[in-house]
């Protein structure tokens, strides 16, 4: 099997061919379909995460062994199982839910594995989906997802959940207030799709590219916003009415959108970030207290909210976003089309052509 492989942080992914594993246990082996391609996948190749201030989160420090597999966004076929795996039969197409946890500890046990502190995510901390190949090791990270059309369920297993858990987030304002969202790229125009589908009010999108905005008005965004534009944060609290956002999603999480969240924000106002550009800020503190402010952190999402992700896109429909496939040897390009900012919507390798 071919494999796209960080061997060296910074450097690009190398081709691996190596035997196809065989599935033991209760590990199920699928034939991979459709891999979304994601941008941490960048951060991932890179080797770290930028906190701000010169300093950096090594991915290594934090359990990444290399060589390591990456994607995190696959369907595929199951091909084989091992002799404890139930529950799925060779044949069927299923979304593998990558945010897996130990297993055994108390957080797993409540089924919030994407906040164990022993992960095994799948394409980061195991081997993932640039392969022909991917092992999964229990059928019940395998989601049935009927006949939806696999590269576009793919980014459902990062991308859509990530939003739909930082969505849930919200609370009830969703459906009576504007949501602001930060960041139109792919994770973003994948919130506003997951959004309308969850009910909500309506959407004010900001982002700083021209291109990106044309495309979040043409997902369905209520009002865009230019976040270059000095005035950014008045006029995002202009489009809540006048008095600021109930809840503000980041999708890039900088130095200059944590600001601009924070400051967008009305009195009881949740901060949600999600996206892990780099960077850091500097709060006063008593606004917090005084004002009631959240500022919350959200990290991929649970498998109980990924059931519920592919349940309500298989009843409202896949959220409008433009997906665009490549074969899997093109993965160096798409990942840097991707970090040039040339990518709009979403890029998944097809490895089985
Ligand atoms: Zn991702
Ligand atoms: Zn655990």
């Amino acid at each position: 099997m071919r494999s796209f492989q960080v061997r060296q942080p910074g450097a690009p992914l190398e081709l691996a061919e190596q035997p196809t594993p065989q599935p033991t246990g209760t590990e199920v082996l699928l034939k991979v379909i459709a891999a979304g391609v994601c941008h941490s996948d960048l951060h991932l190749s890179d080797g770290y995460f930028d906190l701000g201030g010169g300093k950096r989160m090594s991915l290594t420090d934090r359990g990444m062994k290399l060589p390591v597999t990456l994607g995190h966004e696959n369907v595929g076929d199951v091909v084989a199982l091992g002799p404890q795996a139930s529950g799925v039969k060779v044949g069927d197409r299923r979304l593998a839910h990558p945010w897996i946890g130990c297993g055994t500890c108390a957080v797993c046990a409540r089924e919030e594995e994407n906040l164990c502190r022993a992960m095994r995510s799948l394409g980061v901390f195991s081997h993932g989906g640039y392969s022909d190949y991917l092992m999964v090791p229990h059928p019940r990270y395998l989601i049935d997802i009927g006949d939806l059309p696999p590269a576009q369920v793919a980014p459902l297993a990062c991308s859509g959940v990530t939003t739909y858990g930082a969505l849930k987030k919200v609370g009830p304002t969703l459906k009576t207030e504007p949501t602001v969202i930060i960041g139109a790229g792919g994770l973003g125009l994948m919130c506003i799709g997951v959004h309308k589908a969850m009910g909500g009010h309506s959407t004010i999108v900001v982002d700083i590219d021209a291109g990106k905005r044309d495309a979040a008005r043409r997902a369905g965004a209520g009002v865009v916003i230019d976040g270059t534009a000095p005035d950014a944060a008045a006029q995002v609290i202009a489009a809540t009415g006048g008095a600021g956002a109930w809840a503000v999603i980041d999708l890039v999480g900088s130095s200059a959108t944590a600001r601009l969240g924070v400051d967008s924000l009305i009195k009881g106002g949740k901060y949600i970030i999600v996206g892990l550009y780099g960077g850091d800020v500097t709060l006063s503190l008593p606004p917090i207290p005084m004002r009631a402010l959240t500022v919350q952190g959200s990290y991929v999402g649970s498998l109980p909210e990924m059931r519920e992700l592919i349940e309500l896109v298989r009843r409202t429909g896949l959220p409008p976003v433009p997906v665009a496939t490549r074969p899997l040897a093109e993965v160096n390009a798409a990942l840097s089309d991707l970090r040039a900012g040339k990518i709009v919507g979403r890029v998944v390798l097809t490895p089985a052509g």
